[in-house]
């Protein structure tokens, strides 16, 4: 008699620690041998700024940024080579506007698709045009991404932040990137007149990659109606979103992501998005508009700028900037993005690692966002003489590259400042060391190896070097552009590569 299906089943039926990656490897890139001097040289020729260290002399952890490092399917490889370079209506155009329709629910009839080479410069375009029709005006948000605010900022209107008390401490909330309703509310009632539009980023990347509520997208969406007010969104991770909406927000397991997906944006009258995140792809960034929208009645001529405008600075609006094959690519991504596989294994693998990095000692923020862990710097160095002023977190992320690790510092350097009448630093509310995860890139290997690094350096971290800034301290985007010296503290008093510490 043959092997009965449930008697197998029955055999097989054994809790497993570790289940499958959803995907294998199609290429793989060797890392080059490289020694620690060779690290040291290049380390030190770069100031010890990671932005300008080789990414070639990096092993195993590249956690720079999660911003087009993205590892492409074989899907978009092929579709890539499909693209084609006409300077006028490629014919990956007209598959991004129908997978845009598909995706987000963009009917060409009814929105207007602007597209551009990536996030920041749709982010541009929006503000820059509503900055000439409505000069010194407000634009809330949960928490703008940096670019973002900083386009607010750069023509003459202010962003202002209504993300809620838990997203800077240590609470359990689920949906820590959510708006603060009671507080945009309050503002709303006295300075709606001064507001163009209300905007949501998710996930909330300045908060740690937190995400936002269905039930607070709606919520913003009733208190925009009440004022008058267009809501948009920042939805450069809108599918790392819609996961945490399926896995923590009750009222919405049943539905399938890409049906959470079309819910968030049926709510919004439009949308910045940079496909480098959950577009999958390398490059390519959009800006979305309801034709009917209120923000298209309140400024009846917006939307030619913004043709004219992505006209002057990108190309023609068929390819806005962004090359026929990386639209192929973009097309292929987002296709991706929302399924069940792929979903399930980027947020595991980002929660893993931030559960490695615990499990070690590591202060990290909790709960993990979905693209990156933060490690927390002030409460790393607790306990030794380091200060705020000592840029612990440009120490750690430079000593780091030694073992061909990038991190990146987002803390009291990249988001302090000199007061230009005393001369000292002004710090940020946090100070943090960003580990972010390039998608479908690195095995649990490479990350475990990353987290005994960081480990090593957690355990010696009396040890462990001031970095002063010997070079752009007074600069804006300074973390970009500085360079530092590593000075021995008094617990260190000769600095040199820890012992056991090495390549
Ligand atoms: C990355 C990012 C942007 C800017 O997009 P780029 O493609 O890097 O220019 C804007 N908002 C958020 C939330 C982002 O994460």
């Amino acid at each position: 008699m043959k092997l009965h299906q449930t008697t197998a089943e029955r055999l097989l039926n054994v809790p497993l620690s570790h289940a499958p990656r959803s995907y294998v490897n199609a290429f793989v890139r060797f890392h080059h041998p490289c020694t620690f001097s060779e690290r040291w040289k290049a380390a030190e020729d770069a100031g010890w700024n990671v932005f300008q260290f080789p990414s070639e002399m990096l092993r195993g952890g590249d956690l720079l940024s999660d911003s087009g490092t993205t590892t492409l399917t074989l899907e978009q490889l092929s579709a890539m080579l499909l693209g084609d370079q006409a300077y006028g209506s490629n014919r990956g155009y007209f598959q991004l506007l129908k997978q845009l329709e598909e995706t987000f629910g963009t009917h060409t009839d009814a929105w207007e698709i602007f597209l551009f080479h990536q996030g920041r410069a749709a982010e541009h375009a929006l503000f820059s045009q509503l900055g000439s029709c409505a000069p010194h005006a407000v634009i809330p948000g949960n928490g703008h991404f940096d670019t973002t605010r900083a386009n607010i900022e750069a023509n003459a209107m202010e962003a202002v932040d209504f993300s809620l008390p838990e997203l800077r401490e240590a609470s359990p909330h689920p949906f820590k990137g959510n708006m603060d309703l009671v507080r945009l509310g309050a503002f709303l009632s006295e300075r709606s007149r001064d507001v163009p539009l209300v905007s949501t980023t998710i996930t909330n990347n300045t908060g740690g990659g937190q995400p936002v509520s269905l039930a607070n997208l709606h919520a913003t969406r009733r208190l925009c109606d009440q004022h008058r007010i267009p809501f948009f969104l920042d939805a450069c991770r809108f599918a790392e979103n819609a996961w945490f909406i399926r896995t923590r927000e009750q009222e919405y397991g049943a539905l399938p992501i890409p049906e959470i997906v079309h819910r968030m944006f049926s709510l919004v009258d439009g949308f910045t998005i940079s496909f480098k995140k959950d577009g999958l792809s390398n490059m390519g960034g959009a800006l979305a508009i309801r034709k009917n929208s209120l923000l298209c009645q309140r400024f009846p001529n917006l939307l030619h700028r913004l043709r004219d405008h992505q006209i002057l600075v990108e190309g023609h609006p068929t390819y806005g900037g962004i090359t026929g094959r990386d639209i192929m690519v973009i097309v292929q991504g987002l296709k991706t993005v929302v399924t069940e596989e792929y979903l399930r294994s980027r947020i595991d693998q980002v929660q893993s690692f931030g559960r490695m990095l615990r499990e070690r000692g590591i202060p990290v923020i909790e709960p993990f966002g979905g693209h990156a862990i933060y490690i927390d710097v002030d409460r790393f160095f607790e306990g030794t003489s380091l200060r705020r002023s000592d840029f612990g977190g440009i120490s750690l992320t430079a000593l780091l590259l030694l073992k061909g690790i990038r991190l990146c510092e987002l803390g009291a350097f990249a988001f302090g400042k000199v007061d230009p009448n005393t001369g000292e630093d002004r710090f940020p509310p946090q100070n943090l060391v960003r580990c972010a995860i390039p998608r479908n890139t690195y095995e649990q290997q490479d990350l475990l190896s990353v987290a005994d690094c960081i480990q090593a350096l957690h355990e010696r971290r009396a040890q462990l070097p001031r970095a002063v800034p010997v070079y752009g301290r007074e600069l804006p985007l300074r973390h970009f552009k500085a360079r530092f010296e590593l000075l021995p503290t008094p617990s260190s008093p000769t600095f040199a590569p820890v012992p056991g510490y090495v390549s």
